[in-house]
């Protein structure tokens, strides 16, 4: 009768569960190779938190000489958005990670284990849910939506737990019979596992971050295959991660509340069960206590956001580093120049509650490690970047080339380079005074003096200083003790001590005045070397600049 009730279920199946179970061999991998994948859902939209989670993955199949795989688990048709699976590829790329397996594209994969996309794996899930009915695990269920709702609330009147299971699981005991005779006569229904689970049970497990875990045994008749004829995701994932032998399940602490059903499942299947790592959620700090991070609130949640404001991805990737274990900050600072990939990522060290995520220092890491970039390389990132998100920009620095590769290079080479950028969107406000474009678009309003000074006085200072300008002076050293000279013979004092004891002696310092020349030039009260911006710029505009300044 189980026979008859499998086939009716499942007309199409015609293999055995051995077969597949044979297909998939296990991996000839390395002593302690971990296979592990990224199981994302592709609803399109990139959260931080999966490329963390990715990372997690990715690092520590490749620290192992493992497999880290792609495998998109699309089962929830209604949230599926097009384009989603190529921009996890893209995006993940761009984070520095690269999949041995999986899907490749919306339709292509590589790997020998696949189908790598849930909803082309039908049949393998068919096979294995036919099995389970013939072994009594496994039974259609007939309940209504409204039928359901009824359990529920009824379970609520009475203050227990929600479900269905156990008495409350009414189709659980219906005899094969009478389920063929509903599916015969057309009635709708889906596929449940009858659990073995008793509620007085618990199953320990040790987590590979949470540690050692005790928990309620699954009682829950759960469903196995929905009406449309797609596996849940608990279903889907146990016969995936078997087959194609996935030694470590790391995901979202989300998950682990239904670990007790995943855990059944690769019983009942008579699957060996995975390692299972449950990485705590991303969190942000807000007025003192910790939130998720939000989708709607937070715009840094989207992976999007990282490179529409220019933090060039190895620098999050640093930053996800130091949340996944506190000990890269450390390791960093004693290995300063060696590529990230050679740091251990270790499980055993993560924290076991929310990651606290924090942009300020992410900001940070980002300053340290654009800082140690050359020239070259700010130059050829930043115009990468803004040639998609400040086209102007992009056309005046690339127009400028060389010039643009000097400026970066300001103050890089000594042995404490400026830390000037943190993203390239930061980049623009830094710079714009050597483009007369830019400079030009500003007004009196802009222009940053020392505090000492009047825009009357900072003019009255250019006048003097564009007289006595000599632009071949040739090492910062001359150049300060020219404009010190001139600034005395101005009556400025020579320094803060003398200006200090008898102030009512002098116009104000010598610093004043250099301030003066940086306001006319930059507009900025804070800039690079000012000698060396000067040259780059040129005598023509230096002496344009002075003539703008005296004509404001
Ligand atoms: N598809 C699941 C998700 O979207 C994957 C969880 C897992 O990694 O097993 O979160």
């Amino acid at each position: 009768m189980k026979e008859r009730l499998a086939n009716l279920i499942f007309p199409n199946v015609d293999k055995t569960v051995e077969e597949y179970i044979n297909t998939y061999k296990p991996r000839d991998l390395k002593e302690g190779a971990h296979v592990v994948r990224y199981a994302p859902s592709p609803t399109g939209f990139q959260h931080i938190g999966g490329v963390y989670a990715a990372l997690i993955n990715e690092r520590l199949a490749h620290q192992s000489e493992g497999i880290f795989y792609l495998r998109i688990e699309d089962t929830d048709q209604k949230r599926e958005v097009k384009g989603a699976i190529e921009d996890t590829i893209q995006t993940m790329y761009n984070f520095g990670m690269e999949f041995d397996e999986g899907m490749i594209g919306e339709e292509e994969s590589k790997g020998a284990y696949g189908p790598y996309r849930q909803s082309l794996r039908k049949e393998i899930y068919h096979t294995f849910a036919k099995d389970l009915i013939l072994k009594g695990l496994a039974y259609p269920c007939f309940c209504t939506a409204e039928e359901l709702n009824e359990i529920r609330e009824k379970q609520m009147a009475e203050k227990i737990t929600p479900g269905y299971y156990g008495k409350y699981a009414v189709y659980r005991n219906l005899s094969d019979e009478e389920a063929i005779k509903k599916i015969e006569a057309g009635e709708e229904y889906i596929l449940r596992l009858k659990s073995p689970g008793k509620e007085e049970n618990r199953v320990e497990i040790v987590d590979l971050i949470k540690g050692e875990l005790s928990l309620p045994e699954n009682v829950q008749d759960i469903v196995l295959i929905k009406s449309d004829g797609l596996p849940t995701y608990h279903f889907a994932h146990a016969i995936d991660d078997a087959l194609m032998h996935t030694t470590d399940v790391i995901r979202g602490e989300e998950w682990l509340s239904s670990l007790p059903i995943h855990l059944q499942l690769f019983d009942v299947l008579g699957f060996k069960r995975p390692n299972y790592a449950h990485v705590p959620t991303i969190m942000k700090s807000e007025n003192g206590s910790k939130r998720k991070l939000s989708k709607r609130k937070d715009p840094e949640s989207a992976v999007s956001y990282y490179r529409e404001e220019g933090y060039p991805q190895v620098c999050v990737i640093e930053y996800l580093l130091n949340i996944i274990n506190s000990s890269f900050e450390e390791w960093r600072a004693e290995n300063p120049d060696v590529d990230y990939h050679e740091f251990k990522v270790s499980l055993e060290k993560m924290s076991k509650s929310g990651a606290l995520f924090d942009i300020v220092k992410l900001h940070d890491v980002s300053k340290n490690l654009i800082c140690k970039m050359k020239a070259d390389e700010v130059y050829s990132r930043y115009t990468e970047w803004a040639k998609e998100f400040d086209p102007e920009m992009y056309a005046l620095v690339t127009a400028k080339e060389d010039m643009m590769k000097e400026v970066f290079n300001i103050d890089k080479e000594g042995p404490k380079p400026r830390k000037d950028f943190g993203k390239w969107n930061e980049v623009k406000a830094k710079i714009f005074y050597f483009f007369d474009e830019e400079f030009d678009k500003e007004g009196k309003e802009d222009i940053e003096l020392p505090k000492t000074l009047t825009l009357e006085a900072a003019k009255e200072v250019i006048e003097s200083y564009s007289k006595a300008y000599n632009h071949n002076l040739e090492s910062q050293e001359a150049w300060f003790e020219h404009l010190k000279a001139l600034a005395i013979e101005l009556g400025y004092a020579t320094n803060r001590k003398e200006f200090k004891a008898e102030p009512e002696k002098f116009k104000g310092m010598v610093s004043d005045v250099a301030g003066a020349v940086r306001a006319a030039i930059t507009h900025r009260a804070n800039t690079p070397d000012l000698y060396t911006i000067m040259q780059i710029l040129g005598e023509d505009v230096v002496r344009e600049r002075f003539q703008k300044f005296m004509n404001l």
